[in-house]
């Protein structure tokens, strides 16, 4: 599947904000954006005009897209998911993103990104409910349990992930000596803890 491999700090530095997208570093001081926020590019430093609505709805999309790994395609897929169901479709959105498989293995502390997580999982790591998983994008469903395969379970980056302490959201809940955790619950906003304002992108996709 297509994706962005570009350097990951140049989107943070384009969006002027801590995305976290490469694990550990991003909590120390050789983050980018200790170092040099400015905008990517040759006109990076240079004035910017104040942006249209239209500016403001488009680059909290890119936000989105980017914290979540996500192309156009499978962005808008999301959306038009969430935009079906009953309630705030913003929030169906949302919701929709952090329970796909990968968010929610980065969520369980099992990859210090998503980006690692996405990788962790296609190349077969985790089961769901004992069958292999191996898709991404995949959605998870409250009573689900996520596991790491047993084979992998031996495997010195599993067994240093298992001894890290994270904070993991009240819609998990996490059995680090088992490797493995069930949903408990779908995500609400207040679990959701990313600097989103995703009306914006409502009101984007609705011209
Ligand atoms: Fe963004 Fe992390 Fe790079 Fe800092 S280290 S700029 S938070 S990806």
């Amino acid at each position: 599947m297509a994706r962005y491999t570009g350097p990951s700090c140049r989107l943070c530095r384009r969006e002027g904000q801590k995305l976290f997208l490469k694990g550990e570093r991003c909590y120390t001081d050789k983050c980018a954006m200790n170092r040099r926020a400015k905008a990517p590019g040759q006109h990076g430093e240079g004035r910017r005009s104040k942006p249209s609505n239209y500016g403001i709805q488009l680059r909290e999309k890119q936000k989105v897209k980017r914290y979540y790994g996500l192309l156009e395609n499978q962005f808008k897929r999301h959306f038009d998911k969430a935009e079906k169901q009953s309630g705030i479709t913003g929030e169906n959105f949302l919701r929709i993103l952090e329970t796909r498989l990968d968010n929610a293995v980065f969520r369980m502390g099992m990859a210090s990104s998503r980006k690692e997580a996405r990788q962790l999982v296609t190349h077969g790591h985790f089961t769901i409910n004992g069958n292999k998983a191996t898709i991404p994008s995949m959605v998870v469903e409250v009573g689900d349990t996520i596991a790491v395969k047993d084979k992998s379970k031996s495997s010195a980056k599993f067994k240093a992930i298992a001894e890290k302490s994270v904070n993991i959201p009240s819609w998990l809940s996490v059995d680090p000596e088992k490797m493995e955790g069930k949903v408990v619950a779908l995500p609400v906003r207040e679990d959701i803890d990313i600097p989103i304002e995703e009306h914006l992108i409502v009101e984007l996709y609705s011209k």
